[in-house]
């Protein structure tokens, strides 16, 4: 396929195309190439006001929140639809602006967007709570679930169409209205789902997508006194500034941070799986995954092996222009993310790591200034490490060995994150074990990285609270209402004279 520059865009406010307010452009770049792809508008925080104002607007006329949960499913639909019909193009534009391999974004990305938005679009006529009763028994109760109102939601760059379909699609189902901010290095593929949304029939001001940079526009959406959520996906550093700007207002807050998963592997595990998962794992997407595979702990007994077998397929890992169907691994997002790679593994070296494979920037001919760096191993690591205890974000998995189940355990919880983990194994009351004291949002047994749209993803710790995908997520872009009927028609109610009155003789 072709690589072509992607014309200018605008962002998207109210329904329609708009520069920034202050007139100013930020460039997006091709990392694979250091090319400029395209110019957006750099927005401010007057461009997030407009698009709050536009979002409180179709809020309080019901435009969308008023409509039918079976016409919003339909709508969502219809969008999950227009996005099946342009998978191409926006996994094309997705790879040109993230320099990731286009097999994975056309293969994966958009195939789950486009499952996890038909999810949410059922989910629009699927309200839970308790049952209608008489709980006092003198008063009919029930429960309504409602929208909570204008939602600020803050996307990465690391898959920057996916990610905005975890925040948009149940936020969009539950009724509420949306300013999405995309990372500033991938702000295309966004601007491109508010225009298929409003294709779809998705009324004015509900999808409002602000671009700009995360310390302007993502701050500006954090502070504002009249959003009432706000949700990032991005690094811990990040959610706690947004944490701390939400607090003005008492906003609701919802974080999915950093990652740092480790990957244990038992004496007794399917060794070429798990060398296959921990490959996958600890590659996919240059490794610019929260959920990636980065700490690898294994048995002492088949530490070498395992070792020996992820260094051959790490090397035959093909690292190349992202469009080329025999590229495995593309780019990583930016100059800047390799040099922090290569800072990671220095520091690991310098502290007498041994690099079993990569450890450089990869040389890829005719992409000279592109962001390429190599599948790289690392062993002879310690626990208490910087490049075990910290998010390297990039292609790099640590390998550590251990003696016993318990010290497995200990090690794999020894981290301030607490998103995604694997455990390898064909022993039972291992694996259930293991799924028990992982004290992370998501276990895996033998399989590293995969989702479903049924199922919660989410951290503990400091990879943050609150969950994307499932119901649970649809849940946390509602609110409860508790609604009392008073069904004796009486004045006077028996403990009224707690207030007035004395009480009533028996
Ligand atoms: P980032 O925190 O740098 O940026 C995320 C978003 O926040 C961007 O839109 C950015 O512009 C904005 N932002 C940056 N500074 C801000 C500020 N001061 N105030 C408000 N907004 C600000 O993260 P990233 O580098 O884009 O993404 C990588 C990180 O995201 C990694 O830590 C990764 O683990 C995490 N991540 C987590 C999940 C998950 O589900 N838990 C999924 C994907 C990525």
């Amino acid at each position: 396929m072709a690589v072509e520059a992607v014309a200018d865009r605008e962002m998207f406010i109210d329904g329609g195309p708009v520069p920034a307010l202050g007139g100013q452009w930020i460039d997006v770049l091709n990392p694979a190439t250091g090319e400029i792809l395209a110019r957006v508008p750099a927005g401010g925080v007057d461009d997030v006001d407009r698009a709050v104002r536009a979002g409180r607007a179709a809020f309080r006329d019901r435009r969308w929140r008023g409509k039918p949960p079976s016409e919003r499913a339909g709508i969502l639909s219809k969008l999950a639809d227009l996005i099946e019909a342009n998978a191409e193009d926006i996994a094309h534009t997705e790879t040109l602006q993230t320099g990731s391999a286009y097999k994975l974004r056309r293969d994966s990305d958009l195939p789950f967007s486009i499952d996890n938005l038909r999810f949410f679009a059922g989910q629009a006529r699927h309200l839970e709570g308790k049952a209608a009763a008489e709980y006092s028994g003198s008063h009919t109760s029930m429960v309504r679930r409602e929208p909570i109102g204008v939602i600020g939601q803050i996307a990465p760059w690391n898959y920057p169409f996916w990610m905005a379909i975890w925040k948009v699609g149940p936020a969009l189902a539950a009724g509420n209205s949306v300013i999405l901010k995309p990372a500033s290095a991938t702000p295309l593929t966004a601007i491109r789902l508010a225009e298929l949304a409003h294709e779809a029939g998705l009324p004015d001001g509900v999808l409002n997508v602000v671009t700009g940079r995360g310390e302007i526009v993502g701050a500006a959406i954090a502070a504002h006194p009249d959003i009432d959520m706000v949700s990032l996906t991005g690094d811990s550093a990040t959610g706690r500034q947004i944490q701390e700007l939400a607090a003005r207002n008492l906003k609701r807050v919802h974080l999915e941070l950093g990652g740092k998963a480790p990957f244990v592997v038992f004496d007794d595990a399917d060794l070429e799986a798990a060398a296959r998962g921990a490959t996958a794992g600890a590659l996919i997407n240059g490794g610019q995954d929260c959920t990636a595979a980065t700490r690898l702990y294994v048995h002492g007994p088949v530490h070498d092996r395992l070792l020996a077998r992820l260094q051959e397929l790490f090397e035959g890992v093909r690292v190349g222009d992202p469009f080329d169907p025999a590229t495995d691994m593309g780019s990583l997002i930016s100059q800047a993310q390799v040099e922090r790679v290569e800072g990671f593994v220095e520091r690991s070296r310098q502290a007498g790591a041994r690099i079993v494979t990569g450890g450089a920037r990869a040389i890829v001919p005719a992409f000279e200034h592109g962001a390429f760096y190599r599948p790289t191993l690392v062993a002879d690591v310690a626990q208490d490490s910087d490049i075990v205890c910290n998010e390297v974000f990039g292609p790099v998995l640590a390998v550590l060995p251990f003696d016993t189940d318990d010290e497995a355990i200990e090690k794999a919880n020894d981290t301030r994150y607490g998103l995604a983990s694997s455990v390898w194994t064909k022993d039972v009351y291992r694996a259930m074990r293991a799924a028990k004291e992982l004290n992370f949002g998501h276990v895996l047994v033998n399989d590293h990285l995969m989702v479903a749209s049924e199922m919660p993803h989410g951290g503990f710790r400091q990879s943050g609270f609150g969950k994307d995908m499932s119901s649970y997520s649809f849940e946390e872009y509602t609110q409860v209402k508790h609604v009392m009927i008073e069904l004796t028609g009486q004045p006077e109610k028996p403990w009224h004279y707690t207030i007035f009155g004395d009480k009533p003789a028996r």
